[in-house]
């Protein structure tokens, strides 16, 4: 949290979204461009939500943010629940002001009211489009309105939009932080409704007002609204506001190199939560998608973070997301952690209902925390998502392994080698041995040097037996945690499976 004063704060930056459905990964980028900035600074960082679309908006998707961007660590200066001094931060409790505004363009002409019904613009449209017709859109006809037919046609109650008075020639500059000055020609541009006939302004007009009035100082959003900033300078000019700073940051496309978009890719932060993604090695992984520290330097944490970001060294090219490379940094992450504090973020994820990716429903809840404790410490290793934790380590827990009886055969044994290798062993653990790796190790390849055989095969046998896998942790230190008795008994079954063949 920033403790500068918002009224004279250098850096304030918002996120803004519209809450018609969750955000692609590219979406949250963005917001943690703009966390950072802000901290970077010491400056403020809002939500403010974009819910002009009342008809498109999705319930609970706010909520959805909010409890996200805690789960995040992304901490809000103002926004909803929390409010600030520039509240409310729902733009449909901001209705009477954009109307105001509206009106106010009217007034100076930089805005005018279109009475053209649904049915005169879906025939304007499809005539236009029949005509093969270079349009820019809506034909303007209203704005060529006699003052005498505006009032006319307002005393007999028409209902109207406002739409914006694009200069007829010329050019707009929009200067982008990132691309310099881009040049927009007024010809290509459309009359954009700014106030609709329900009164709900359009995104348009909403945004800047708002950007204005709660003054924030650099304004970061996708690419893929490059196109509609000519329309905000307009405005701004109009209002003879200064300009924020303004980049539009480059899109982020999925491994297909296809742009994400709210359709493509859409998903709450919280799925990356239940996938066992922790905070700040998604933060990391993000900062890094079209940002860069020195080039090289991967691995940064949230502090570190805080103070090196910044506009200069936001890439002008897309960037590609990759989820393998943010499960990579997530293993990094979990590699670094205290064995305790790790212990703290898999343990619900073991204790889950088996049918939610628990371990299975037959191991008892609560789990033993000293014995679990033990047993992610072997692990922690090979973790890159929390949740590999239950098929890594889930055969220390069960009480019955399956597994085909051809794995307890090591390589160039055949049945009775590896069951005679078996007995063996399970007669060497059985006798009374310092129930250690070290010594479990050392007694196993004493067996393998008596028994004239390599260690490989009959320890292969072994680990099968006792975990039900070809692949596990070191074998010794996983008997020894396992305990004495719980290791005899799986070696027993294990050679009972071979008497059998
Ligand atoms: N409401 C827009 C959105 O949903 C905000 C774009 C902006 O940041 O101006 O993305």
């Amino acid at each position: 949290m920033s403790t500068a004063d918002p009224q004279t704060a250098t850096v304030r930056t918002r996120f803004a979204p519209s809450p018609t459905g969750f955000l692609h990964i590219g979406g949250f980028r963005t917001i943690i461009f703009s966390w950072l900035l802000a901290r970077r600074h010491g400056g403020q960082f809002a939500l403010r939500v974009e819910d002009t679309d009342q008809q498109r908006t999705v319930p609970g998707v706010v909520e959805d943010f909010l409890e996200g961007f805690r789960w995040m660590g992304i901490d809000l200066d103002e926004g909803p629940v929390i409010g600030g001094p520039f509240g409310p931060y729902y733009q449909s409790q901001r209705r009477d002001l954009y109307a105001a505004y509206a009106h106010q363009l009217v007034a100076s002409g930089h805005a005018y009211r279109c009475f053209c019904s649904k049915e005169r613009l879906e025939e304007m449209y499809a005539d236009q489009q029949a005509r093969h017709l270079p349009t820019t859109g809506y034909d303007r006809r209203c704005r060529r309105l006699s003052p005498s037919e505006i009032d006319a046609n307002l005393a007999a109650g028409l209902s109207y939009v406002v739409r914006i008075a694009i200069p007829t020639d010329g050019d707009t500059i929009v200067p982008d932080a990132l691309r310099g000055d881009v040049v927009f020609h007024h010809r290509a541009l459309e009359d954009l409704v700014l106030l609709k006939s329900d009164g709900y302004p359009t995104y348009h007009l909403a945004s800047v007002i708002d950007d204005h009035l709660m003054r924030f100082t650099h304004i970061l959003r996708g690419d893929e609204w490059l196109s509609t900033a000519p329309i905000h300078k307009l405005i701004y000019d109009a209002l003879q506001w200064e300009w924020p700073i303004t980049a539009h940051v480059p899109s982020v496309m999925g491994s297909d190199g296809r742009k994400l978009s709210k359709r493509r890719g859409a998903q709450s932060i919280l799925y990356y939560r239940d996938q066992g993604f922790l905070p700040h090695a998604i933060i990391n992984y993000l900062a890094l998608l079209g940002w860069s520290y020195d080039d090289k330097t991967e691995i940064l944490s949230v502090d570190q973070l805080q103070q090196a970001f910044s506009l200069e060294r936001v890439q002008r090219s897309g960037a590609v997301f990759d989820e393998e490379r943010m499960k990579w940094f997530n293993g990094v992450y979990i590699r670094q952690m205290a064995i305790d504090e790790l212990l703290d973020h898999v343990l619900p994820f073991m204790e889950r209902p088996a049918a939610d990716g628990g371990l299975p429903d037959e191991v008892a809840r609560p789990l033993n925390r000293a014995f679990v404790r033990r047993v992610v410490q072997l692990d922690q290793e090979r973790i890159k998502l929390l949740t590999d934790v239950v098929p890594l380590t889930d055969f220390f827990f069960v009480n019955t392994l399956t597994y085909p009886v051809e794995w307890l055969i090591g390589k160039g044994l055949d049945a009775a080698g590896a069951r005679s290798g078996m007995e063996r062993a399970l007669g060497s653990l059985e006798s009374n041995l310092t129930w250690e790796a070290a010594v479990l190790e050392e007694t196993m390849r004493q067996l393998a040097t008596d028994m004239g055989v390599r260690p490989g095969p009959l320890f292969m046998g072994l680990r099968v037996a006792v975990t039900g896998r070809k692949e596990t942790p070191p074998l010794f230190a996983t008997m020894e945690i396992l305990g004495r008795e719980e290791t005899l008994k799986r070696v027993r079954s294990g050679l009972e499976l071979l008497a059998a063949l």
